[in-house]
């Protein structure tokens, strides 16, 4: 076994150990299978693969998109608290290891929690592509429309030829079942967000790098494993709305990442590529950490319905996580 794949099985576990509260509409053994259903489709840890595929394809001041958020008016009307942090993270490395340009895409409701996410990483957030492309460590906040599928194709095609993306990265994005449909994990349908799917499919036809983050079932990437989220997840096969189809989402990535919290599994691919570029640094720390989760608090960002600097329930338990990776990340570059 390499070096770096027995530090990348370090950060795996981490990642992707159970350290959650108990769901009610989910048995307890679900990510653990749902993780083994993953680990099945790829050779090394799942976030060290998700790590070279990127550094073996993305070089300097080649764009990155980063597709994630959720959007209700009523429930989650700034978004939810998984996902801008593992955003930021994950452009924080992509900038620092490899002087890459990352863009955001989300709905324009939920971007301010990735711009507050992004500052906090020391990543300045601009709406000026051009201003982008000349600010160092700077991010592109880049809003996706809310509109029909049909309509959402030919605007992620324009977006890919305007900005030509070296690698698309999906971090806890909900997208649709066969029959275009989003749902959250207890079956309902949501019918509020923008069709961003239609960015990563873009991809995926282009053969441009594809990696995705999920942890249960409905996001992007799930498709790698459709048919194990049928059976292991919970309405991943029918869901409560009138569609029928389930919440499994169809869309695939070149590499998935199943993990505990979306939010670890980018920090996980974060850590990986500190150790595949020898850059321990690109791995987040506690203080940051820290700082990002009430950044996202502070633009309204909730967690079961709280406005909280916590993801899926997990309290504070992200920062002792982080902690550790950081402490591998750095061990493997000694
Ligand atoms: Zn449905």
């Amino acid at each position: 076994m390499s070096l770096e794949v027995a530090y990348g099985q370090a950060i795996d576990a981490l990642v992707s150990s159970a350290i959650r509260p108990k769901r009610a509409h989910a048995p307890t053994d679900m990510l653990h299978r749902l993780h083994a259903a993953g680990a099945a489709v790829v050779n090394e840890p799942m976030p060290l693969a998700a790590a070279r595929h990127l550094v073996e394809r993305v070089k300097k001041d080649d764009a990155v998109f980063l597709i994630s958020g959720v959007y209700d008016p009523i429930g989650l009307p700034y978004g939810e608290t998984d996902g801008p942090t593992g955003v930021a993270s994950l452009a924080r490395a992509l900038d620092l290891g490899i002087a890459a340009k990352p863009v955001i895409l989300c709905e324009e409701q939920v971007m301010e929690g990735f711009a507050r996410a992004a500052a906090a990483a020391g990543l300045m957030a601009l709406r000026d592509p051009a201003h982008w492309r000349q600010k160092a460590h700077s991010v592109l906040l880049l809003p996706f429309p809310i509109t029909a599928p049909e309509a959402s194709v030919p605007i992620a095609e324009r977006m890919l030829d305007e900005h030509k993306p070296a690698a698309v990265v999906s971090i806890e994005r909900i997208a649709g079942n066969a029959k275009q449909r989003h749902h959250y994990a207890v079956g309902t349908p949501i019918t509020s967000e923008a069709y961003l799917e239609a960015v990563a499919e873009a991809a995926n036809r282009r053969k441009i790098a594809t990696v995705a983050v999920g942890d249960g079932g409905n996001e992007i990437g799930m498709g790698n494993i459709l048919e194990r989220v049928w059976e292991l997840v919970p309405f991943g096969r029918k869901c409560v709305c009138d569609c029928g189809d389930g919440i499994a989402c169809v869309t695939k990535a070149d590499v998935l990442v199943v993990a505990n919290t979306s939010n670890l599994g980018a920090y996980g691919i974060a850590a990986a590529m500190g150790i595949l570029l020898r850059q321990p640094r690109l791995m987040h720390d506690r203080a940051m950490e820290q700082r990002m989760l009430e950044a996202i608090a502070s633009a309204g960002c909730t967690d079961g319905g709280f406005i909280s600097p916590s993801v899926d329930g997990t309290g504070d338990s992200s920062l002792a996580i982080v902690e550790l990776l950081h402490k591998v990340t750095h061990f493997a570059c000694a």
